[in-house]
């Protein structure tokens, strides 16, 4: 019985998603006493792969000509190769949502989404979830032979652990009835996902043409751009920027939200984020409330003084 774990790519590289699934995949794999086996679907070198040897995987199977965006090709394969796991593990991601609840029926698995600890018991599976956007953390009991579970972002990190891993090629190049011709980032160049740093604005930055600032400052800071939902609903920015409850819930190091007032649907995405500083006028605004840091000010003003102390800070 093994711990498998699904692994996830961009243009032949693993996401750190992808790592911090293979490190929390080897931390249980270590209290039932078995190996991590990970699977990677799409192009990826064999030098790629091996990274994940570092991360604890001891073995990877790898589908090289199925595309990883095919969700019904990919879950035939990874059905096959999942007849010894007892544990699955995915990271938090659009294609684990395609692939792990087709992956559930098919293996008559018990799945349990946004895990956020290591299991606190292994028979029956024991782990603890978020639950109600995060303001509730659930305890979760799986009962089925088999268990998958999907990762809350950033919840649990990277554990290195200086690992070899073999590589064994599979499957053909079978295709579900979805064909994916390409696909590629909409917006933004951090992935939103992956962020460490997010910097999002809200309607208080009065339009579109003001978002030359949010992006010099999340240029400087290595940060992906976000937005409140009017902002998306309104045009100024992709949907895909959108974060909150009926957006992409995201859990950075640092989110630094300006002009947003913090309604609770916006916090219900963001209120993982590590540590949040707000940029608003108003000191009434409820952001301030969930807010590490706050700045009372106009962000035509604080933030170009921000982007030049950070210039001066880099020189
Ligand atoms: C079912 C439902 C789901 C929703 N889902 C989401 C969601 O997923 N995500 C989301 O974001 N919203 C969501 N909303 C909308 C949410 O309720 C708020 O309306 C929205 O978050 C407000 O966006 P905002 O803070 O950008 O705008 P506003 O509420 O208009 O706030 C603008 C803020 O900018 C400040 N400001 C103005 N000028 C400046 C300046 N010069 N400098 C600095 N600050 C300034 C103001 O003081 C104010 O606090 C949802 C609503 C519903 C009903």
């Amino acid at each position: 019985m093994s711990v498998l774990v699904y692994t996830e790519s961009w243009k032949g590289n693993f996401r750190k998603s992808t790592f911090e699934a293979v490190s929390y995949a080897s931390e249980t794999a270590k209290l039932l006493g078995t190996d991590v086996v990970a699977l990677s679907f799409g192009e990826v070198t064999d030098d790629e792969l091996a990274k994940l040897g570092n991360y604890g995987a001891s073995k990877v199977l790898s589908a090289n000509g199925i595309s990883k965006g095919d969700s019904q090709a990919t879950s035939n394969l990874f059905a096959e190769h999942a007849t010894d796991a007892s544990i699955i593990i995915f990271a938090s991601s659009y294609t684990s949502k395609m692939i792990a609840p087709r992956l559930a029926i098919k293996l008559k698995a018990g799945i349990s989404s946004n895990v956020i600890s290591l299991p606190s018991n292994t028979s029956p599976l024991q782990v603890s979830r978020k639950a109600f956007s995060g303001k509730a953390i659930e305890k979760t009991i799986i009962n089925t032979d088999k268990a998958i579970l999907t990762l809350a972002p950033n919840a649990f990190g990277l554990v290195e652990s200086g690992g070899n891993c073999s590589i064994e090629k599979i499957g053909g190049s079978q295709k579900g009835d979805v064909n994916i011709k390409g696909d590629e980032i909409a917006s933004g160049k951090v992935s939103l996902a992956e962020a460490e740093i997010i910097v999002s604005g809200g309607r208080g930055l009065k339009g579109a043409e003001n978002w030359g600032m949010i992006e010099e400052l999340a240029d400087l800071l290595g940060a992906a751009t976000a937005c409140s939902k009017p902002v998306a609903d309104i045009g100024w920015r992709p949907h895909d920027e959108h974060v909150g409850q009926t957006g992409k819930a995201v859990a950075p190091n640092l989110y630094i939200a300006i002009g947003i007032s913090g309604a609770i649907q916006h916090l219900a995405g963001v209120n993982s984020s590590k540590v949040m500083v707000v940029i608003n006028t108003d000191p009434e605004a409820p952001f301030f409330k969930a807010a590490d840091y706050g700045i009372i000010g106009d962000a035509f003003q604080v933030v170009p003084k921000l982007i030049e102390e950070i210039k001066k800070f880099k020189n």
